[in-house]
């Protein structure tokens, strides 16, 4: 599958917001794997309760209300939880003071004690590879529209980002800690030129590079950096969540945009929520010809209407389908300007051979041909 390239003009398109935090049904996906749990149907369940394991994953209700059973949808099995609006909770818990004074045991202790499976893959590699890692990268580069939920997410939190950041980096005695930013991100420059005396040592790098520069190892390699790990504001305000406010995570804030929409959308909403009915809730329209895209149109990987908002879920892109549009290459040899690695795409993509190992599947090559080729074939 591959998705238009006309994306990527860069916002100029008014953001709308919109709030979906009282959603009438979340949904937990369960794959039936040694599959245990702690609740009936019809039994009425607390905020942050355990509702049941699977694969030895723990699920928590991100809802108070009553359990309505199973339900499927195209062959996904969800647990559905009917909310009640009242959002009562498990447990009370309050905010640490101080997290740049808990000891690297302590913080390591709170990640791993919040028990959560849906941490994403950086914040895993974080938990298990924190003794081998020198710098750590804020990363809030735009290089294609969808990237733009980072930059929103930071200005929406930048204080309680940075906090966290800045104590990470100082517990874990991090060497490199860097905030990326696009030269164009004009708010977040401003707020991070201001803050730059409190966290001194932290370094701030502007960068003007257009796509694919977003990709972590081009971050790495352009920072010239080893043992590095790249984060979003996602990823820190998570972890801020988590350790600071001694929470688990149970909303988000995700951006939706699209060639055809009239404004592009920001939306804080629960997680565990169906895509459509975020959808139906702020009036966004598709068609049979529209595929979705999670996070990015470049990797082009489809997420369904019937899929769940989920913690991997930052940004949709709706893009036009363009299986059947495969034309003749052009030479204008885009490809092979843009492919990070400078391995020339065109010969490998018009003689159908394997890409060379140094491919680090950015799917560039693919989403910029003007005559669909991709690499896929
Ligand atoms: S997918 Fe591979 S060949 Fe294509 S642009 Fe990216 S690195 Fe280059
Ligand atoms: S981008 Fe597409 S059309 Fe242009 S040289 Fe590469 S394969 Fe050919």
């Amino acid at each position: 599958m591959s998705v238009e390239n006309k994306s990527n003009k860069y916002i100029l398109k008014k953001t709308n917001e919109y709030k979906y935090l009282s959603p009438e049904y979340t949904y937990y996906l369960i794959t039936g794997n040694n599959t245990k749990y702690y609740v009936k149907t019809k039994s009425p369940v607390l905020k942050e309760q355990l509702v049941f394991e699977d694969n030895n994953e723990k699920f928590y209700a991100n809802i108070s209300g009553t359990v309505m059973g199973r339900k499927i949808f195209e062959d996904k099995n969800y647990l559905v939880i009917r909310n009640d609006y009242h959002e009562k909770y498990n447990l009370n818990k309050t905010l640490r003071k101080k997290i740049n004074k808990l000891t690297k045991r302590e913080m390591l202790d709170i990640l791993i004690n919040a028990d959560a499976s849906d941490y994403s893959s950086n914040i895993k590699y974080f938990v298990n590879n924190f003794d081998s890692i020198d710098s750590l990268v804020l990363s809030l580069l735009i290089c294609e529209d969808s990237d733009k939920i980072y930059s929103e997410v930071f200005n929406k939190y930048n204080s309680d980002i940075l906090e966290i950041f800045d104590a990470i980096s100082q517990v874990f005695e991090i060497k490199n800690p860097i905030i990326i930013l696009s030269d164009t991100d004009d708010n977040n420059i401003e707020f991070v030129t201001n803050l730059s005396g409190m966290y001194p040592d932290i370094r701030i790098v502007l960068s003007h590079d257009k796509y694919p520069a977003s990709h972590p190892l081009l971050i790495t390699r352009k920072l010239n950096l080893n043992n590095a790990l790249v984060l979003t504001s996602m990823d820190l305000y998570y972890l801020y969540s988590i350790i600071k406010r001694n929470k688990k995570v149970f909303e988000k804030t995700i951006y939706i945009t699209g060639e055809n929409l009239e404004f592009n959308y920001l939306v804080d909403t629960k997680l565990n929520v169906l895509v459509k009915d975020i959808f139906e809730f702020c009036n966004i329209e598709t068609t049979d010809e529209d595929i979705l895209c999670k996070n990015s149109a470049i990797k082009a990987e489809i997420i369904s209407p019937f899929d769940i908002i989920d913690s991997t879920v930052d940004s949709i892109v709706i893009a036009k389908k363009t299986c059947e549009k495969q034309k003749e290459c052009i030479n204008c040899g885009l490809c092979n300007k843009y492919c990070p690695q400078n391995i020339n795409p065109q010969i490998y993509k018009l003689n159908k051979k394997p890409f060379p190992g140094k491919c680090i599947d950015c799917n560039m090559c693919s989403y910029i041909c003007p005559s669909k080729i991709r690499k896929d074939i």
